[in-house]
């Protein structure tokens, strides 16, 4: 050996190096590594001199600049590297972009979306790139909220099946694998529960509710082997989540076993002191934050000085940081990153990144994942004779709406100004045009707009130095839009208008009061309904509107919400038939914003089931979905009706396919408790199984439920079978007429 110290001697554990390096270095270093900084700053300052330990949003052009850095400071601790590739590499131009989370849920395929992880993990670990700040297990509540897209929808069972699924997928075959990347869980635990729907609002949880919905998802994840998580920005019953101890260290670590590294959100650790009040300063923000547990302080620079104030003044023991410093020091241990900082290959970025292979695998994935949600029998279009199609709408042809949140030019990093290349977008105007028989005539018409953007009257900087984006304004309806596209519509046979939302109505702080469709939209549907133009509506949308009446007179309803780069050809495709609709709700659609929260497994209990002035049911629930087909279930029959709690819950039910198309159905598991101790939802998912079934066939599904799953949380907070009377219930949605019913019981 050539005297090198012994943190850098790859043949000694990892214990043993992070203790000798730790025992090098000085407090101003350990609390730099606990810096997770904007690189989009200064990046001398950055790594030189705050030594920070972690960096996020780093361009292509600074990412090597600051590895190269980091390996010059005094200890040449690699950097971790960060971003939000949270469907696909979001800021990376010309990656696979994939369907939104919300969008991916659709699917209810596990397996697919483990491929799509593994992908962007390859593209992502070409660029320099170590951790990706995905998967958002977040539990959808209230459609207001802007951040609906980014989740798996409003069931904890499915966000816990997909998610993991995509932990899988990003982290690979371990650290060592050079294609694998740091998954993140996130945003623990609670965030979702929001105030009227506005971001990052009190989350007015118990400890028992949490237990009850939102922790189950993340405790999944972490027993999974996920190896970080972040924080919300929410308080819970008056504690910032950043100080909230009991969850970071009783649950997560003690409880469940967790020996990763966290990671806060965006300066949470400074909003304790500018937006929540709780701590007088930094140094008192610094001293609560390692207090609780946390490791990396995303984006607040002072943490640095704060931390070393604490420690000065007695508030906070240096080995207390040590603590958190040994948990990111084992992580780049185990990443190699002293061996390789894994730096961005330019090779491997030409081989992979939006790769045919990861083409085709999105084209698939946005096929399986649109919801057919209306049919009066117009889909799919005949081929047969020569047609012409408008396609109608400003979401026909919007690369960006089309993509969503976190993606190009989404706003959240600077250097893509433009978004993804446009050519790499394939928009609904661009599948038609792709293919449509070459005989048909595709004409097009905008319509409508959504909004006008408009500079914020608060300023354009945020407190903390952020850029404030420009505030959405709804357009007015466009009387000379409307008349070209009702013309269209008019000369053609068939309309495909698709609305929908835009950025700027979507994501962080762009929580909506509303969730109707915005600007000259209602106007657009409205006349072209009066045309009697068989008119299809597309739907692409961070989540779900509450939809006019003329909507419900369209002959067919897609929901896409944000399909992805290639979504538009799936949705073509699907009208034309050349696929079958197979995606299934992961969330309700509400009839009316004032129907909120709708999510479908509510707590029994209320007097009557309706509004005075609006039913209480929504419009579209949970796991519906059509096919073109029709398919019958019948024959539910539990094999053993009374089981041990070890047991497995074993059912048979019959599909037969009675139309004359293909169909794959989403045969979903509910169980249903019938006297529980403590008021409890109505029916929660268990299970689910895709089925095929040809026209005219009939299959028999096996249905599993084991009895361990059928489960309660207790007054105290303990979740328990509480042995009694259960009822499977089993079928193609979550809506009661949808299901069949079976007893059985648990002794
Ligand atoms: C978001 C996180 C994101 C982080 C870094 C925050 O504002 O809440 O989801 O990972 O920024 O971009």
């Amino acid at each position: 050996m050539t005297g090198d110290p012994p943190y850098r001697d790859v043949s000694r554990t990892v214990d043993e190096r992070v203790e000798d390096l730790l025992s090098r270095m000085t407090l101003p270093e350990k609390v730099g590594q606990m810096l997770q900084l904007d690189a989009r700053g200064d990046i001398k300052e950055i790594v030189a001199d705050k030594l920070a330990g972690s960096i996020l949003h780093a361009s292509p052009r600074t990412m090597l600049e600051a590895i190269g850095l980091a390996a010059r400071t005094r200890l040449g601790i690699p950097l971790l590297t960060a971003e939000d590739c949270i469907h696909g590499h979001s800021f990376w131009p010309g990656a696979t972009i994939f369907p939104t989370q919300l969008a991916l849920a659709c699917t209810f395929d596990a397996a697919l979306v483990e491929r799509v992880a593994r992908v962007t993990a390859v593209e992502v670990a070409a660029t320099g790139i170590h951790w990706t700040f995905s998967p958002v297990l977040c539990v959808t509540r209230d459609l207001r909220w802007g951040r609906v897209g980014e989740t798996f929808g409003e069931d904890p069972y499915l966000i816990g099946e997909l998610g993991s699924a995509m932990v899988r997928g990003y982290q690979g075959a371990g650290l060592s694998d050079p294609t694998a990347i740091l998954a993140t869980a996130k945003h623990f635990a609670g965030y979702s529960e929001t105030q009227g729907g506005r971001d990052a609002s009190e989350a007015d949880l118990s400890p028992r509710k949490l237990r009850s919905w939102f922790l189950p998802p993340f405790e999944r994840v972490a027993r999974e082997g996920v190896r970080t998580f972040m924080l919300g920005y929410q308080s819970m019953d008056g504690v910032p989540i950043t100080a909230n101890r009991w969850l970071l260290n009783d649950v997560l670590k003690q409880e469940w076993g967790f020996t990763g590294t966290l990671v806060t959100d965006w300066d949470n650790v400074g909003r304790m002191v500018w937006e929540q009040r709780v701590c007088a300063d930094q140094t008192e923000a610094a001293a609560v934050a390692v207090r609780a547990g946390n490791d990396l302080i995303m984006t607040t620079p002072d943490f640095g000085t704060g931390a070393q104030a604490a420690v000065a003044a007695g508030l906070l023991a240096e080995t207390e940081i040590d603590a958190a410093v040994r948990r990111i020091l084992r992580l780049k241990f185990e990443l190699g990153l002293f061996e390789n900082p894994r730096a961005p290959d330019a090779g491997r970025q030409a081989a992979v990144i939006g790769a045919p292979e990861h083409a085709a695998l999105n084209l698939e994935v946005a096929r399986r994942g649109l919801v057919l949600l209306r049919n009066d029998g117009l889909l799919p279009l005949a081929p047969s004779t020569p047609r012409t199609v408008a396609v109608l709408g400003p979401n026909a042809d919007d690369p960006h709406a089309q993509l969503g949140d976190w993606a190009g030019a989404s706003g959240q990093v600077d250097w893509m100004p433009d978004g993804h290349p446009r050519e790499l977008i394939e928009t609904v105007l661009d599948g038609f045009r792709a293919v449509a028989p070459g005989d048909w005539t595709i004409t097009h018409a905008r319509g409508a707009d959504i909004e006008r953007l408009v500079p914020d009257p608060e300023g354009p900087l945020y407190p903390d130095g952020q850029p404030r984006p420009p505030l959405s304004r709804p357009a007015p309806a466009d009387p000379a839009l409307i008349a070209e596209a009702v013309a269209a519509a008019h000369a053609a046979d068939v309309a495909v208008v698709v609305l929908g939302d835009t950025v700027a109505l979507t994501g962080e702080a762009c929580s909506t009061a509303t969730l109707e469709l915005q600007g000259g939209q209602i106007a657009l549907l409205d006349a072209l309904a009066a045309t009697g133009t068989p008119t299809v509506l597309v739907l692409i949308n961070s989540k779900p509107a509450a939809l006019p009446d003329s909507a419900l007179r369209c002959a067919a309803v897609i929901q896409a919400f944000n399909p992805g780069m290639r979504g538009g050809r799936a949705v073509a495709e699907l009208v034309l038939g050349h696929i079958e609709p197979t995606g299934r709700l992961p969330v309700s659609v509400a009839r009316h914003v004032g129907q909120q929260p709708v999510f479908y497994n509510q707590i029994r209990g209320q007097h009557g089931n309706r509004y005075a002035d609006l039913t209480q049911d929504p419009l579209f629930v949970f796991g519906e979905g059509l096919s073109y087909s029709t398919v019958e279930y019948d024959g539910l029959a539990i094999e053993r009706p009374r089981v041990g709690v070890p047991d497995v819950v074993r059912a048979t039910v019959r599909l037969t396919n009675t139309g004359g198309r293909p169909a794959t159905e989403t045969v979903q598991a509910y169980v249903r408790d019938l006297v529980t101790s403590v008021t409890w939802a109505d029916l929660e998912l268990k299970a689910y199984r895709q089925v095929r079934v040809a026209p005219g066939e009939s299959v028999t599904v096996e249905v599993e439920v084991a009895a361990a799953d059928c489960t309660l949380v207790t007054a105290d907070g303990r979740r328990i079978v509480e042995p009694g009377d259960f009822e499977l219930l089993v079928g193609r949605s979550s809506r009661r007429d949808d299901l069949l019913a079976a007893r059985f019981s648990i002794t």
